[in-house]
């Protein structure tokens, strides 16, 4: 196939790191800009490619965390360290601004939120799950979102600080989080796994036809998506985004 029939998303380019963000002590975010950037939508991920001195590559896909705006070429992903894996303790502990990494995309067309659709939707993230829900919240204009953030301790939270910020000002915007391990001093529950009651109390009701969006571990999206279809929410509007692991 002729080189220029291929779509850009399609080819790997070079990224430059313009900045790192640590997130938590195990996740961090880190701002590339990609000249050729030509626009996202919140739900696409890219393809990181890394290669080794002696031509040793590896390749691992992430989520987009930021909103796009028409002037901008800048992409921003989280990545959460998993200490025994290959590709993320190196993005998350040795990456720093100026380096150049590969990457490609946009890619993925069914699991993304489109700001045209004005119908309420319900975000239930686990773990790092919460970085293509992010986007959405972010890209975010007057719909009404209901998220629902499960983690283990209150210090794995991404984004606490700007989470906190938009459940205070953002109109239409309701964040519940759901500690399976560690609660908040004052908390009202003990430590507690998501479930049915959680989703049925935090998300919108079937009724209202809410479009939602699952994202996390293989096990938490498909316990998670099982709950929402139980609750008598149409599968085709429940979509997911199963980012490995148990
Ligand atoms: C579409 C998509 C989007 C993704 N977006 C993000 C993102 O925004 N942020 C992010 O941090 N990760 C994301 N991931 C996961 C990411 O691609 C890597 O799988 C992850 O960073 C682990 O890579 P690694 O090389 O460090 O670990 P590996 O060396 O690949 O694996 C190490 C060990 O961890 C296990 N493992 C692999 N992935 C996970 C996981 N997600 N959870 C728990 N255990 C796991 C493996 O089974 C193995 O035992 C996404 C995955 C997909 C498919």
């Amino acid at each position: 196939m002729a080189r220029a029939a291929v779509p850009r998303r399609l080819t790997w380019q070079v990224a430059t790191v313009r900045e790192t963000r640590e997130e938590t002590g195990t996740a961090r975010t880190l701002v590339l800009d990609i000249p050729e950037w030509a626009g996202h939508l919140p739900g696409q991920h890219i393809d990181i490619r890394l290669t080794a001195e002696d031509g040793y590559q590896a390749q691992r896909s992430y989520s987009i965390a930021s909103a796009w705006s028409a002037d901008s070429k800048t992409v921003e992903i989280s990545v959460q360290r998993l200490e025994d894996g290959e590709v993320s303790p190196y993005l998350t502990e040795v990456v720093e601004p100026g380096d150049q990494i590969e990457v490609r995309g946009p890619i993925g067309g069914w699991f993304v939120w489109r700001a045209e659709s004005t119908a309420p939707v319900t975000l239930i993230a686990g773990g790092s799950g919460i970085v293509p829900l992010m986007a959405m919240v972010r890209a975010r204009g007057r719909q009404l979102f209901r998220l629902i953030y499960a983690v283990r301790t209150p210090a794995d939270v991404l984004y606490a600080d700007e989470l906190r910020r938009r459940a205070r000002e953002d109109f239409g915007l309701d964040v519940h989080f759901v500690y399976s391990r560690e609660v908040p001093a004052g908390w009202p529950v003990p430590p507690q796994r998501i479930d049915i009651a959680v989703v049925n109390t935090h998300g919108w009701p079937p009724d209202f036809a809410p479009d939602c969006f699952v994202c996390g571990p293989n096990t938490f999206v498909e316990v998670v998506a099982d709950m929402l279809v139980a609750l008598g929410h149409d599968p085709a509007k429940v979509r997911t985004e199963r980012f490995g692991g148990a």
